[in-house]
């Protein structure tokens, strides 16, 4: 199973509409694709249609040990595509797991120990920050995609992001790497915004994807409706970007095994 960690540890810049709907672009094409969703706030869950009752076991049980992937997976109304969800319960995990020693490798172990063969690929949906919790995706995953905002302060932070990623690759992840940085909420209409791409891409270079994710209101509306944009409204500008996205990411991975 191919893991990738969606992180950023800014709020508020893409990632779990990055994750939703790329998840969605591939299972649309085949991939039996998991979300977890590490973020206290759920958004991934709601935005994915699931209701409270159906998060009687989430991702924090996941990282407490008291249950597998297969049992806290839940089926979305999307073919292919299943969500670890998330409730509030997780914002305790980080004081709640200081004493063991493994709590950095909690999230690794219940993935090693899935039932081989069941999904494809693994789309981990961060929180905005660089706790207990992103280090739990960053050790687990086998790359990072970085959803960044084309805003002014883009890069403020992502040298933080990059440290980290440093870090985590000398202690214990060596193989992680950075499949992409993708620039989300981009205003064709703003000069700053282009700005900032040209910048961002002066400075990052070829790892920043091609594709570019607009600012588009469909993207935004999706989400009250439990539904990813690509269902919501696969026309948009929004959904047609996140199936580039999709496709490029694919483009770049090592040995891609395409679904059967
Ligand atoms: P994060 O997970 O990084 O906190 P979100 O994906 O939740 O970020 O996005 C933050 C807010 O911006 C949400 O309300 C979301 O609907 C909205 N949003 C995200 N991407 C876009 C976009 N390309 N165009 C318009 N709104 C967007
Ligand atoms: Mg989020």
């Amino acid at each position: 199973m191919i893991r990738i960690a969606v992180a950023n540890q800014k709020g508020g810049v893409g990632k779990t509409t990055t994750a939703i709907n790329l998840a969605t672009a591939l299972a649309a094409t085949g991939w039996r694709t998991l979300i977890i969703d590490l973020d206290p706030q759920g958004n991934a869950s709601t935005g994915l249609g699931i209701s409270q009752s159906q998060r009687e076991l989430s991702s924090y049980d996941l990282l407490r040990g008291d249950a597998g992937v297969a049992e806290c997976r839940v089926a979305t109304a999307i073919p292919r595509l299943d969500i670890v969800p998330a409730t509030v319960d997780l914002s305790g995990a980080e004081i709640e797991l200081i004493e063991f020693q493994d709590r950095l490798h909690r999230l690794q172990q219940v993935l090693a120990a899935a039932e081989a063969g069941q999904w494809d690929i693994c789309l981990i949906d961060c929180p905005p920050s660089l706790g207990m919790l992103t280090l739990n995706a960053l050790i687990a995953a086998e790359s990072l995609l970085v959803p960044l905002q084309c805003e002014f302060f883009a890069l403020e932070g992502l040298s933080q992001l990059l440290t980290t990623v440093e870090r985590v690759r000398g202690r214990f992840n060596p193989q992680l790497f950075i499949l992409g940085v993708a620039l989300t909420m981009f205003d064709r209409r703003n000069r700053l915004t282009d700005q900032v791409s040209d910048d961002v891409r002066e400075v990052l270079g070829p790892v920043v994807f091609d594709t570019v994710i607009p600012r588009n209101v469909r993207l935004s509306e999706a989400p009250s409706h439990g539904l990813p944009a690509l269902i919501y409204d696969h026309r948009c500008a929004g959904s047609a970007a996140y199936i580039a996205l999709a496709r490029e990411l694919l483009g770049r991975l090592p040995n891609v095994r395409k679904a059967a």
